[in-house]
């Protein structure tokens, strides 16, 4: 068997290939997550100074959430929270139709999550910048999922930037933001990807995964990220909900990825670069 390059190889409900190629080991993260990792992927050093933090900025909001705490490096996959007690659910896909009422539904439920969000995939992404707008001032935290939805590994360097670039500039226009967390599309990083200055969001579980029946059978503190898509109605109605009222009833906190990893806020989830614009005629997919 050829066996896997990157990727995720093994965890709870994992149905995909679960051998690496010669040379690598498939590298156990947790229970719901294992994957193979080129040599040079887990290198933590030496990438941290890759993002430039202006010194001149302001934020787009003014009642953001803050907390301090360290920052983690960037150019690193990360797979599971650090803090106890912590869930870090996360929304992959949008924005979309469902996602304004998905986010009303946690903000009732007092859930703070993460929305991996494209460009261009169900809609585009100046079509929901009030979506947008409102995932951000409830504090959830916005990271980017590509551009496109596009598997990195496929393509060159130029074009990875590209589909970071083109992302980032529209957190930019629409929040004053750009994400310092990024998750790649269908879990696909390699060394290549990893060269770009962002910190890299995995699955925490895969989202076939993601019942209910699953959700109840974990330990009290499992410190996880689950993946979920805010882009299917059922999600947005009715499994996201349920998973933040899940938390809520194992006594967990469902907090932004960065919280439950222990990062500062909002320094560890944006490069604030402050400025956002109101829509004009460059606001197109
Ligand atoms: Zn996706």
């Amino acid at each position: 068997m050829k066996g896997l390059t990157v990727g995720q190889c093994s965890g709870i409900g994992w149905a995909g290939a679960t051998t690496c190629v010669s040379g690598i080991v498939c590298n156990k993260q947790n229970d719901w997550y294992s994957q193979c990792i080129p040599g040079t992927a887990t290198t933590t050093t030496s990438t941290t100074t890759s993002i430039t933090v202006p010194t001149n900025t302001t934020t787009a909001e003014t009642n953001q959430p803050t907390s301090s705490g360290t920052e983690l490096p960037v150019g690193t996959l990360y797979t599971g929270c650090k803090v106890s007690g912590t869930v870090a659910i996360t929304f992959d896909d949008g924005p979309y139709q469902w996602t304004s009422a998905l986010i009303d539904s946690l903000d009732a439920a007092g859930a703070k999550t993460t929305f991996f969000m494209c460009g261009k995939l169900y809609g585009c992404i100046y079509d929901y910048a009030n979506v947008v707008k409102k995932a951000h001032a409830s504090g959830h935290q916005v990271a980017a999922h590509t551009w496109s939805h596009s598997d990195l590994t496929t393509l060159s360097v130029a074009d990875v930037q590209r589909q970071m670039t083109k992302i980032n500039t529209a957190f930019q226009k629409i929040l004053g933001i750009k994400s310092k967390w990024m998750r790649p599309p269908y879990g696909a990083a390699n060394a290549q990807v990893l060269t770009t200055p962002r910190k890299y969001g995995l699955q925490g579980c895969n989202s076939v995964a993601t019942s209910q029946s699953i959700f109840n059978a974990l330990g009290n503190d499992p410190k996880i990220v689950p993946l979920e898509h805010d882009a299917l109605q059922t999600t947005a109605q009715t499994l996201g909900p349920w998973i933040a009222n899940w938390a809520k009833q194992k006594g967990l906190k469902t907090v932004t990825l960065s919280e439950c990893m222990g990062e500062p806020i909002p320094s560890g989830q944006y490069t604030t670069v402050g400025g956002a614009t109101t829509k004009d005629s460059t606001w197109v997919c």
